[in-house]
């Protein structure tokens, strides 16, 4: 399908399924900014070493920067293309439309609580790393891993106090993104709460819609 297309959705919202879902049904071609950097950096690539410089110093990579290597990536790009992790402010948005012009933002309308809590209650292992669910994958016996009996913990990303703030970061930068694309008349909403194949379905008739 010949559509240029942002998802867009907080942490948790399974966006990152529901991209490859759609890859694999529309045949899109994904640009992944966390990927474009990996791989420029893994090849030597000018801007590689430039983006490995920040990267190494625990600094975020510059918005021209990740621009220059989305553009070389889509320099004989043809079809429809989902952009993945970009843009997430609206001065990404305005410096990517300069050169790839967005024709569709989907957004995963989700319930912040429910995602919230959702988040917390995961618990993994200290000794073996496995991850459980106190409410969709618990273990045999409360505080203990199935697999090999080690402690379960809750791992500090995991914490209240620290998704709170991620999502508070995430709707910060994105309501004038999503407001952005309203006004373009390009942003589609789409109930993002439910069973991962019932969101996917309302997100992959609004794709077909075009
Ligand atoms: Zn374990």
């Amino acid at each position: 399908m010949d559509l240029r297309i942002v998802l867009l959705g907080p942490p948790g919202s399974g966006k990152g399924t529901q991209t490859e879902r759609l890859v694999e049904e529309f045949g899109f071609t994904k640009i992944s900014t966390g990927d474009l950097l990996r791989e420029a950096v893994r090849n030597g690539t000018p801007l590689g070493k430039e983006a490995k410089g920040y990267m190494d110093a625990g600094k975020l990579v510059p918005d021209d920067l990740v621009v220059g290597l989305i553009k070389e990536k889509l320099e004989g790009v043809k079809g429809g293309v989902l952009l993945d992790g970009f843009p997430r402010s609206l001065e990404q948005a305005k410096k990517l439309e300069e050169f790839f012009h967005v024709e569709m933002a989907v957004d995963l309308d989700v319930d912040q609580e429910v995602l919230i809590k959702r988040l917390t209650e995961r618990r993994s292992c200290r000794k073996c790393n496995a991850v459980f669910h106190l409410e969709f994958n618990p273990p045999k016996v409360p505080g203990i891993c199935d697999k090999c009996g080690g402690e379960l913990y809750q791992r500090s990303d995991d914490t209240e106090k620290v998704v709170r703030e991620r999502f508070a970061t995430y709707t910060e930068r994105t309501a004038p993104l999503t407001e952005y694309y309203r006004q373009k008349g390009v942003l589609r909403s789409v109930d993002g709460m439910g069973p991962i194949d019932e969101v996917y379905k309302r997100i992959a008739d609004v794709v077909r819609e075009g």
